[in-house]
């Protein structure tokens, strides 16, 4: 079920319903799906912020990112099963990738932490297809580079770690040329699983 909160749509979905909902995804043919882990603060600043609005309004699937959501779900009478974050829910997807052969692509943070997280990640899940990395501290004139590089890995999964709001209005900016089945924003979990 899709609720409502504060004018942005919210799928009132646990972890592992999330996770069924994007292998649907790739059951639906090629069309990019576009997920956003709403947090508090994203949600306050597209009160005022008609861009940011629309964004979270046209993604595919957006999750109760933080207890301040799941809270305010619960009050406004339409309550979400749990607050499913954007490095749990990468946490969650990478097994399946493995699993399914989905290749990935981790766009973002320092240079040297994406190759650093795919290694972690491949540390853990040897079989997992590493399509690509770049780190996010790129100027706006070699963004159409970066599309193409991605575009031509072909992956599945693309991870965009380049701090919230940016990596949503990246995706969406983007997402017809890159051409991902699905894209997500995950915020500093690059940082995290790099170590
Ligand atoms: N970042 C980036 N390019 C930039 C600015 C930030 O790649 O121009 C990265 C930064 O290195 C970090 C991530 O974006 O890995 C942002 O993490 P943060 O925890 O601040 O994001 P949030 O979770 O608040 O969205």
């Amino acid at each position: 079920m899709r609720i409502k909160l504060l004018g942005a749509p919210v799928d009132a979905l646990n972890m592992k319903e999330t996770v069924s909902q994007i292998k649907e995804f790739f059951k639906k043919g090629s069309k990019p799906h576009f997920i956003i882990t709403l947090n508090p603060e994203y949600l306050y600043r597209a009160q005022d912020n008609e861009e940011l609005m629309k964004l979270v309004q046209g993604a595919d699937l957006v999750t109760p990112d933080g207890t301040g959501i799941v809270w305010a779900a619960k009050m406004a009478g339409f309550p979400v099963p749990e607050r499913v974050t954007g490095i749990d829910l990468m946490l969650n997807l990478i097994p399946v990738a493995e699993q399914e052969g989905w290749g990935i692509f981790l766009l973002g943070a320092a240079p040297g932490v994406a190759e650093d997280t795919a290694k972690n990640l491949k540390k853990q899940y040897p079989n997992l297809i590493i399509a690509g990395t770049h780190d996010g501290y790129f100027k706006p004139q070699e963004e159409a580079a970066i599309v193409k590089k991605i575009a031509e890995a072909k992956p599945h999964l693309l991870f965009v770690a380049l701090g919230m709001p940016r990596q949503e209005q990246w995706i969406h900016r983007y997402k017809d040329q890159l051409g991902v089945p699905v894209s997500m924003g995950v915020g500093g979990s690059f940082d995290v699983i790099a170590g």
